[in-house]
Parts: C-alpha cells; structure tokens; sequence
C-alpha cells in the first residue's frame, strides 16, 4: 500500500508501509487528559513518534494500516482534514485570551471558523490564519484567508498561500467587528465554492482580477 487513505485521514510515510493518522485539535488548543489520550493511543499502537504539525495538529506517525480504524476508535475521534480539497485547517494564535498583545479575539473567532468550515469541500485546498495582532503569529498572511486583529477590528485577507507558488494576501476589508468578519468569510468562501476551478483561492483571484472578486464579495 504506497497511497495516502483519504477517507481515514492516513498519510502514507516515506518507509511506504506505515501512516501517520493527525487528530484535530482545534486552535491546537487541548487540555492535559486529551493529550495523554493521544499518548496513549500512540503507545498501544506502537507509533515511532508524535509530531507538532505547522496545522496545530497533533500527528501520530508510523502505525501500521491495520491499526488505523482502532486507533480512530481509541481517540473517540472522526479522522481530520489533514488532507484532501477542503478546508484543512483554520491556524489560531493565543490572542486576547491569552496573549498580552492581543488586539482581538483570535481564540473565539477561530474556534467558530473552524466549528464553521474545517474540513469543507472546496475547489481546492484551503487553509485559514487568525492572529490577534498585527505580529502575525498564525502566518495570516500566507493563508488562502487571514484574519488580524487591530485595535480597530478585524482585518481580512485573501488569496496568500506558502505552498510552491508562494503568495501574499490581498487585504480585503478592514475594521471588522466579529460578526462582519464571519459574514465576510462567509461570501469569500462561498464565492470561491461556487466559480473557482481546481485552483487555489490566490489564483482564481488572480485570473478573475482582485477588483472583481472584492466587488463580489464585499
Ligand atoms: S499575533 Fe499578536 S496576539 Fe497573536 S500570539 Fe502573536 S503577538 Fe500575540
């Protein structure tokens, strides 16, 4: 078996006979007993290792394929959207709950974003950053949609992406409450649902033109 198991959420390892499974933490937020049962399910099935993902996720890697539907079972879990074309992950930084430079609260609206959307089926592959403040600490900036928290509101972006063809968001809107930034994101996501080929959000803003896309949306 060399492919990754979509709808089990495994991904295939460079050794070609082993997979990582990345239950879904939100906001990469967990408490003590979750992360021991995480532990604990990595142990029992003989994982070579845990890793921190760049998704806030917690990824047990190296179990064996016939493994996989128990270890699901034993974390009390639905596998994740680590993978496939849908919304993979919504990135959130500690915010006004927990960070001293907070400016908004990156915590409660990435936690509705990704109740909202993680795991929706879109054209492509999309991935969210919501950062309290302008320091950027969930990468906003190279998210198909970033979020930044001023002193006077949301910031939105959209169309920025770190993959092989990196780009830089396009500032959609700014001074945002929390409910305009959710319907923004709303309309991007379903105006990009509805028109966009196989292609990321950047590049169908790109073939379509940003003034037109912003005229649909906002
Ligand atoms: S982006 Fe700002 S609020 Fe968020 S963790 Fe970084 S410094 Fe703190």
């Amino acid at each position: 078996m060399t492919k990754d198991i979509l709808e089990k959420g495994a991904i295939i390892q460079r050794d070609k006979e082993t997979f990582a499974i990345a239950p879904h933490i939100p906001g990469g937020i967990i408490d003590p007993a979750g992360l021991r049962k995480i532990a604990d399910v990595a142990e029992k099935y003989h994982a070579k290792v845990l890793k921190i993902t760049s998704a806030q996720r917690i990824a047990i890697v190296g179990i064996p394929p016939e493994d996989i539907d128990n270890a699901w079972l034993d974390l009390g879990m639905k596998p994740g959207a680590a993978i496939g074309l849908c919304v993979r992950s919504v990135k959130i930084c500690p915010g006004t709950t927990f960070c001293k430079r907070g400016q908004q609260d990156s915590v409660g609206v990435g936690l509705k974003l990704d109740a909202k959307y993680h795991g929706m089926e879109l054209p492509w592959k999309f991935k969210i950053g919501v950062s309290g403040c302008g320091n950027s600490c969930a990468e906003p900036a190279v998210k198909d949609l970033g979020l930044i928290g001023t002193s006077k509101g949301w910031k939105i972006l959209v169309g920025g992406c770190s993959g092989l063809k990196p780009m830089i968001g396009q500032v959609l809107a700014e001074n945002l409450s929390d409910d305009e930034a959710m319907n923004l994101v709303e309309k991007v996501i379903n105006y990009y649902k509805a028109h966009a080929k196989k292609q990321r959000l950047g590049e169908f803003i790109d073939e379509i033109g940003f003034d037109k896309f912003k005229a649909e949306v906002v």
